[in-house]
C-alpha cells in the first residue's frame, strides 16, 4: 500500500500535483491552496476491472490525438483546443462527453509542461497510462465505495484503505477533488486529489535566513545547521557501492543498483522532511518569515562554484525536493516565505557587506579581508539570505550593504 506524501508543486508541472502556485517571483509567495494525493488501492470485479481497461486504451489514444492536436497547431488554451477535438474523440474513440472534456485537459497540459520543459517532442499516452477523473466522472460512495464511467456506462469499486488513507480520506478540512486511475501490476489504483486552503501568514517580526549547502545541508541565520555529517558519511559510503557495481555490471549487480536507487531516494525524502519540519517550526516559534533561495538558483548554483568533488555532494541531493517541503510546510503553518536571489551571497561578508571571492579560502570557513569578520560559511550566507529578503520586503529597514548593517534595526532584529 503507498501513500504519495502531500507536496505543493512549486512549479505546478507535476502530473499528481496541481500547482496553483505563483512563485518564483521576488517578494511574497501568495499561495493559497495546499494540495495532496491520497493513493488508494481498488478492488473490483473481473467485468468492472475489463471495462476500466477498455476505458484506459480509448481514453489514454484521444489523449494522445488531443496532444498531437494541440502540439501541431501550437494551441494551449484548453477552450480552443476543445473545438477542434471535442467531436472527434467523441467518434473516434468512443468516450463521453465529460471523459473527452479530461483526455482533452490531460493532453493540454501535458502538452504545456513539455513547452515550460523546453522539450521538442510532443507528448503521447501508453494504452495503460491513467485515466483523469473529475467531480463529474467519479463520486465516492458511503462505505468506502467508489463509482467510476467507462465506455459502457458506470461501474461500481471498492476502495481498500488502511487506517492511515481513512484518515487522510475522511478529513472534512481538506477538500475532495479529481482524481487518476492508475495501473500497476495488474492493480487498479486511484489517486485522489484534496485541496485545502492555507492559513494567512502570520505577520513577521523578523526573517530566518535559509542556505542549502553541501558542508551542511541547510544552515539558517542563527548558526543553526541541519544534518550535515551523518547523511555525508551514508552517502559516501552508498556512493563507493554504487561505484564498486557499476564497475561489476553484472545482472545481479544492475539489479541491485536500481533497488540502491529507490533507498537512497527514501533516505533522502525523509531527511528532507525532518529539515524542513525543524526550520518551519523555529520560523513559527519566533515568530519569523523564511528567507529561501530562488527556485531557478538551486541548480545553477551546483553546476559551478564548487570543486568536482563536492559537486556529486550537491548535484546528487534533492534540494529542490528540501526546498518544496519547506515551502508547502510553511504554507500551511501560516509562515510566510520569501525568495531571494541568492547570487554572491556565499563571498559576501554579512558584517561590512565586502564581496570577494577570496572572502571564502574554502568551502567551509568564511573569512572577511576587508573587516576580518569569521563565520562558518553557509551560515554567513544564510544571513546574507535574510537581509536580502528584509531589503526587498516592507518589513524592517533596509540595510545598505557596504556599512553599518550590523547596527542597523533589521541586524538587530535577525539577532546578529
Ligand atoms: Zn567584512
Amino acid at each position: 500500500m503507498t501513500f504519495r506524501i502531500p507536496i505543493i508543486s512549486d512549479q505546478g508541472t507535476s502530473a499528481y500535483l496541481h500547482g496553483r502556485s505563483n512563485c518564483g517571483i521576488h517578494g511574497f509567495m501568495t499561495q493559497t491552496l495546499s494540495t495532496r494525493t491520497v493513493c488508494c488501492k481498488l478492488s473490483l470485479d473481473a467485468d468492472a476491472a475489463a471495462a476500466l481497461q477498455a476505458t484506459a486504451e480509448a481514453f489514454n489514444a484521444a489523449a494522445t490525438y488531443c496532444a498531437s492536436v494541440a502540439w501541431e497547431e501550437r494551441i494551449t488554451n484548453k477552450n480552443t483546443l476543445h473545438h477542434i477535438v471535442y467531436v472527434p474523440t467523441r467518434v473516434q474513440y468512443g468516450l463521453g462527453a465529460q471523459l473527452a472534456c479530461c483526455a482533452r485537459d490531460k493532453a493540454a497540459e501535458a502538452v504545456r509542461a513539455v513547452r515550460a520543459h523546453g522539450s521538442d517532442t510532443c507528448p503521447t499516452f501508453k494504452p495503460d497510462s491513467a485515466i483523469r477523473y473529475d467531480a463529474r466522472t467519479y463520486r465516492l460512495m458511503s462505505l468506502d465505495r467508489v463509482s467510476l464511467n467507462t465506455l459502457t456506462g458506470r461501474v461500481m469499486g471498492q476502495l481498500v484503505l488502511g487506517d492511515f488513507q481513512r484518515r487522510y480520506l475522511y478529513d472534512t478540512s481538506w477538500k475532495i477533488g479529481g482524481a487518476e486511475l492508475v495501473q500497476r501490476d495488474r492493480q487498479f489504483f486511484l489517486h485522489i486529489t484534496q485541496t485545502k486552503a492555507n492559513p494567512a501568514p502570520d505577520e513577521p517580526t523578523g526573517f530566518l535566513g535559509v542556505d542549502f549547502g553541501i558542508v551542511n545541508l541547510a544552515a539558517d541565520s542563527d548558526g543553526e545547521t541541519y544534518s550535515g555529517e551523518d547523511v555525508k558519511r551514508v552517502r559516501e559510503r552508498r556512493f563507493r557501492h554504487r561505484q564498486r557495481l557499476q564497475k561489476a555490471n553484472t545482472r545481479r549487480a544492475r539489479w541491485r543498483l536500481r533497488k540502491n536507487a529507490r533507498r537512497e531516494a527514501r533516505f533522502q525524502r525523509d531527511a528532507n522532511h525532518c529539515i524542513s519540519k525543524k526550520l518551519v517550526a523555529k520560523a513559527k516559534t519566533e515568530r519569523k518569515a523564511l528567507a529561501l533561495e530562488e527556485l531557478s538558483h538551486i541548480r545553477k548554483r551546483t553546476d559551478n562554484g564548487c570543486r568536482r568533488s563536492q559537486r556529486r555532494l550537491r548535484t546528487s541531493w534533492a534540494f529542490r525536493q528540501l526546498r518544496s517541503f519547506v515551502t508547502y510546510k510553511a504554507q500551511q503553518a501560516g509562515v510566510l516565505v520569501i525568495a531571494v536571489d541568492p547570487h554572491n551571497t556565499s563571498r559576501t561578508c554579512a558584517v561590512c557587506g565586502h564581496c570577494e571571492k577570496a572572502n571564502r579560502p574554502n568551502q567551509a570557513h568564511f573569512r572577511c579581508l576587508s573587516c576580518g569578520h569569521t563565520a562558518a560559511a553557509d551560515t554567513n550566507a544564510a544571513v546574507n539570505i535574510a537581509f536580502r529578503a528584509a531589503r526587498q520586503t516592507a518589513y524592517g529597514a533596509a540595510p545598505p550593504l557596504g556599512g553599518g548593517a550590523s547596527t542597523s534595526p533589521t541586524a538587530s532584529a535577525l539577532g546578529i
